[in-house]
């Protein structure tokens, strides 16, 4: 158990009333925790949401030893805040850690973080259909030195921020470009991590795909470039002849807690599902025999994304008949049921903010 000081600030703010949109809105305070070697982690405390100092020298700015975490708490119709398997966040955070060499935190500390800060600005998680509060939790090394190490010293921070619904009316499909350039991860390297460089590998790739008119890009994996991997900030699933698959964890895909629930409730309702290796080339065979029945991304941010085209060097495929496929309308409403409270939690995944 962590002895959490509260310093409540002395000016709040208002509440945000017009468009919420994302990341750009920040609560009245924040949770920070301080690592030092030989001490281990300590000083948990939430204060006022305000500006750091830190030194040019800072290990983050220079190596990019960081790691993240995003998840959300939903305000439900009996006025209850949930979250959503934070559990599995806290899990991932050590996977992370472990590959960037930043020390481990004990999970149960990092699930009564998260609900900590959320129940002190619990005032901000908005109410309207679709929104919640999104969770950043990350940590950063914070040695000053330009050597190539490990830091001595840490930070872990939460902070908070209310975000709009995500569709504005239903779902709706995405075009994805599949990138054969550029590549985000490769076996061995960190692409099962979710730290700060793997998005900035994947950068380039995106400003190219929004050039050309597509959202998002859809990676091949790092070596051969012919199968797929991931969107970058989501799974991917795809139906194909009445099957369930998507690409299994192999050391380069970030293992998306949605990703993990979509696996278990497909499973549950007597779907046939793969976890597997899927070429780029039967995705095309598929889509040319009528085959290629759904595609959806996977992610905290908008849950289930289905997808409307992929685009592959000259072939775009469209995928269905344009309209919003039968599983993916079923997951979203069963998952985003499940996060509000609305639906019986069967695997336990809800929790209650107290
Ligand atoms: C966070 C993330 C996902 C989605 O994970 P969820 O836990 O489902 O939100 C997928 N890919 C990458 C690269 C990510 O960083």
């Amino acid at each position: 158990m962590l002895d959490i000081k509260i310093e409540k600030t002395k000016n709040p703010k208002a509440k945000p009333t017009g468009p919420l949109g994302f990341g750009k809105i920040f609560t009245d305070h924040m949770f920070i925790m301080n690592y030092t070697e030989g001490k281990g982690w300590h000083d948990a405390r939430i204060i006022p949401f305000g500006n750091l100092e830190f030194s040019p020298a800072s290990m983050v700015f220079h190596y990019g030893q960081e790691m993240f975490e995003g998840l959300k708490a939903y305000r439900g119709d009996d006025g209850n805040t949930y979250l959503f398997r934070p559990d599995m966040n806290a899990k991932r955070t050590n996977a992370t850690n472990d590959r960037l060499c930043i020390p481990n935190l004990p999970e149960e500390d990092f699930v009564q973080a998260v609900k900590a800060i959320v129940k002190t600005d619990e005032d901000w998680v908005p109410t309207e259909k679709g929104t919640s509060l999104y969770v950043r939790p990350f940590i950063i090394a914070t040695d000053d030195f330009l050597g190539v190490a490990p830091s001595k010293t840490y930070l872990f921070i939460i902070i908070l921020s209310p975000s709009g619904a995500y569709y504005a009316s239903g779902l709706e499909p995405v075009d994805i470009w599949i990138e054969d350039d550029y590549v985000r991860a490769v076996k061995g390297g960190m692409g099962f991590a979710k730290t700060g460089g793997n998005y900035a590998a994947s950068l380039a790739a995106q400003v190219k795909a929004h050039d050309a008119g597509y959202s998002q890009v859809l990676w091949l994996d790092g070596v051969e470039r012919k199968y797929i991997e991931e969107v970058g900030a989501m799974n991917i699933f795809f139906k194909i002849d009445g099957e369930i698959v998507t690409p299994m964890l192999n050391g380069s895909i970030l293992p998306g807690i949605t990703r993990d629930s979509v696996l278990t409730l497909c499973r549950d309702w007597g779907y046939k599902v793969s976890e597997r290796k899927i070429s780029v080339d039967e995705l095309i065979e598929a889509q040319k025999s009528g085959k290629l029945e759904e595609v959806f991304g996977t992610g905290t941010a908008a849950v289930i994304s289905p997808v409307g085209k992929l685009r592959y060097k000259d072939d775009v495929m469209t995928i269905g008949d344009g309209s919003i496929g039968e599983v993916s309308q079923r997951l979203y409403d069963t998952v985003t049921g499940i996060q509000t409270g609305k639906l019986e939690d069967k695997f336990n995944w809800r929790q209650t903010v107290k």
